[in-house]
């Protein structure tokens, strides 16, 4: 498994990218999709091995669930010991699609989205991966289960994580400043490879910048990931209580149809919320997708109620938001 017998890199010693870390708080607070875009060498890999240090604990029911998973396809370990913590899944760009979604020749195996049920799949280099390898994630992505397809029968395994996903903004990987030296055309034929309606079940997306030279100097800290998990699971217990007897198992996972139901706003929060939906005028999804992710920041402020600076940062989380 990712990252195992090695401890999770503190975020304190992770310098700058403010914005990015707070993403991967929000994130790991509310179960919701994250995409780092930046040049290389800007940590984006750094802080996405930082995350499972800040995530939240798994609930009982959870456990068991994944015991279940990883004992049927042998990957226990010898002690046999229960799973207690979420997994972290590490795929490569050169995974096949039935190593990666699920199936096979023969009876049906889950795949890595399955063995990443509750916890965290990391996908680095987003835009190496096949075309219709990232197609085939749209489907669990949205209903947090995968179905298999096959001609006697087909099967579902439980595939509810969380997409944490890496690319550079373009092949060389400097798109946004002079040492860029790929053409227009080439950027957009590199961003277009992850197409819109797989953007759309990401609901964070943020930009890593390279660091100024004091950012480069600052001092590191240790035991920020232990204050941060804290505050995630503080955020995380508001939402256990929220969808207490219902299947919803955090914020990202709120229905369509529901969101209203779970997502109350202020006066003020509510005022804030029509304002960024009229214009930028977004899809039905998008807008529900800034209620959710309004809702998680709402929970990790100790806001009951959502209010206009949720909606603000969450607004600028969601880079896309205006470009539909
Ligand atoms: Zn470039």
């Amino acid at each position: 498994m990712f990252f195992d017998g090695v401890r999770p890199v503190d975020f304190g010693k992770i310098r700058g990218q403010e914005e990015a870390k707070r993403a991967a708080v929000i994130s790991a607070a509310g179960g919701h999709n994250l995409l780092l875009i930046g040049p290389p060498g800007e940590g984006k890999s750094l802080l996405a091995s930082a995350i499972p240090g800040i995530l939240p604990r798994l609930r009982e029911s959870e456990m068991v669930e994944l015991t279940r998973i990883y004992s049927a396809v042998g990957l226990l370990g010898d002690d046999g010991n229960a799973v207690t913590r979420r997994p972290i899944r590490n795929v490569h760009h050169s995974v096949s699609m039935p190593a990666l979604v699920g199936g096979g020749s023969g009876v049906p195996r889950p795949g890595e989205i399955t063995l990443a049920h509750h916890g965290v799949l990391f996908l680095d280099e987003l835009p190496e991966f096949s075309r219709r390898t990232l197609e085939a994630l749209r489907q669990p992505l949205e209903s947090g289960v995968v179905q298999i397809t096959r001609v006697q029968a087909s099967l579902e395994f439980p595939a509810q994580f969380t997409l944490v996903a890496a690319m550079n903004p373009c092949p060389c990987g400097y798109a946004g400043s002079e040492r860029c030296t790929c053409a227009a055309k080439e950027v957009d034929k590199y961003q277009q490879k992850i197409s819109g309606p797989l953007l759309d079940r990401i609901d964070l997306q943020v930009a890593m910048r390279p660091l100024t030279t004091d950012e480069r100097f600052a001092k590191t800290k240790e035991g920020e990931s232990k204050r941060l998990r804290a505050i995630v699971q503080a955020a995380r217990d508001k939402q256990t209580k929220r969808f207490a007897n219902t299947s919803i198992s955090c914020n990202a996972a709120i229905p369509g149809g529901a969101v209203a139901d779970y997502c109350e706003f202020s006066e003020d929060g509510f005022s804030e919320y029509k304002r960024v939906l009229e214009e930028s005028s977004v899809t039905t999804r998008t807008s529900d997708r800034l209620a959710r992710v309004s809702r998680t920041i709402a929970d990790l402020e100790d806001h009951p109620q959502i209010e206009s600076s949720d909606v603000l940062e969450a607004e600028k989380l969601m880079i896309k938001l205006g470009q539909e």
